[in-house]
């Protein structure tokens, strides 16, 4: 008999079939054998066989189990067909009788939209929709191009833009999130190719979230990336967002001086917003600070001005580079150039392209 023919689990699943979080059973023999409808959404699976969970180590219960089950949390290995990845899960043990237990699997994810994040995360990696745009930033006095931000574009499966906003707040926490920067450092070699074969002087800015930055392997990745694409210092740069999630300063600073050190400048994003706050400028080896988009929509403001101008000194003082972003008229560029923030991006300059128009520029 399986799992799902017992009694007590048919109550289980019939009470838990419409419920808004993904539910799977997984038993102890191997093998997933029962999905709720919204595991069936989140998945996109036709077949049980499309997903496949690692063994799961329970640690609470003994021989014994007792009557009233148990749970823990615990970050599961997924495999759904060609991706693996771990999710974060709840998985309750539950008695069936004095011998036999079975697992039900509860996918842990903050809210509706969460779990459509983290469907359309998955789509757009299996299908490959997944690009990158190109954002010129620039010196504001001479026009001339100084430097590159990279920005993803995911598409739904309409090929419409899933807002950045949208979905990479919601996602960018989950392990699931690393295989979309794998996968858009893929789409970055071409950029290099061209940077060399018509030998541009540019960095290239690629956007990376605490969480990101803080995963084991990701120097590794990066300074592979570099020497499989014959970098040379300065062609990469990093944009560290979300510094809210850098738990461990010294361990982020001794990442960061490594690849520093391997020719890639960091630099700090959203600067002034949320939460990334002065300490980091001391903490961590940055050598762009760029100004959040809200100080350049209110620059016309004095207290603004003020703002800027108390940064400008900063950045002097520590002998860091600044740039503004969020550009959108030629007064908001005069302003910044008058308090001395010299180099910008924005609309009012250029606006993200895909890598075909990019090119055409050049
Ligand atoms: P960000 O890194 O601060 O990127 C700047 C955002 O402002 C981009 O939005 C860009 O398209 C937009 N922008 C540029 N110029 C202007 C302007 O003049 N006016 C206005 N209103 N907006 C302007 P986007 O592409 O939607 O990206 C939003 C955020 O998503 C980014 O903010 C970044 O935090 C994140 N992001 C983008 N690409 C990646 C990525 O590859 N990896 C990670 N982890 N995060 C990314
Ligand atoms: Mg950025
Ligand atoms: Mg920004």
């Amino acid at each position: 008999m399986t799992i799902i023919e017992d009694q007590q689990a048919k109550y289980l699943i019939k009470s838990l079939q419409h419920h808004p979080s993904p539910y799977l059973i997984f038993c102890k023999d191997g093998g997933v054998e029962w999905m709720n409808q919204s595991a069936q959404y989140v998945f996109d699976t036709s077949a049980i066989d499309d997903i496949a969970i690692a063994p799961i180590i329970s640690h609470g219960t003994s021989k014994k189990i007792e009557a009233i089950g148990s749970s823990f949390q615990s970050d599961l290995e997924l495999s759904l067909r060609e991706i693996k990845f771990l999710l974060r899960s709840r998985v309750h043990e539950i008695p069936l009788d004095k011998e036999e237990s079975f697992f039900l699997i509860e996918v842990l994810a903050q809210s509706e939209a969460a779990l459509e994040a983290l469907k359309n995360t998955i789509s757009c990696l299996e299908n490959d929709r997944i690009d990158m745009a190109y954002q010129k930033q620039y010196d504001l006095a001479s026009g001339d191009l100084v430097s590159v931000e990279t920005l993803l574009r995911l598409r739904d499966e309409k090929g419409d833009i899933i807002p950045n906003d949208k979905l990479i707040p919601l996602v960018e926490g989950e392990s699931l999130f690393s295989l979309v920067v794998l996968a858009s450092m893929q789409k970055l070699k071409e950029v290099f190719a061209f940077k060399k074969e018509r030998k541009l002087d540019f960095t290239v800015y690629l956007n990376v979230s605490a969480y990101t930055a803080m995963q084991e392997n990701f120097c590794k990745i990066i300074l592979d990336f570099v020497e499989e694409n014959d970098l040379k210092s300065g062609d990469l740069g990093l944009e560290i967002t979300e510094t809210a999630e850098l738990e461990d300063r010294s361990r982020a600073a001794d990442y960061f001086e490594k690849l520093k050190s391997h020719g890639i400048p960091l630099a700090l994003d959203d600067f002034g917003a949320g939460y990334s706050s002065l300490s980091y400028l001391r903490d961590l080896p940055i050598s762009l600070v760029k100004l959040d988009k809200d100080f350049s929509r209110t620059v016309s403001e004095q207290d603004t001005q003020e703002l800027v101008k108390f940064v400008v000194s900063i950045c002097k003082n520590m002998e860091l580079d600044m740039l503004a972003e969020g550009i959108e008229t030629i007064e908001q560029q005069e302003t910044f150039l008058k308090l001395g923030c010299n180099n910008g991006q924005g609309y009012y300059h250029h606006r993200p392209q895909f890598l075909e128009e990019f090119k055409e520029e050049f």
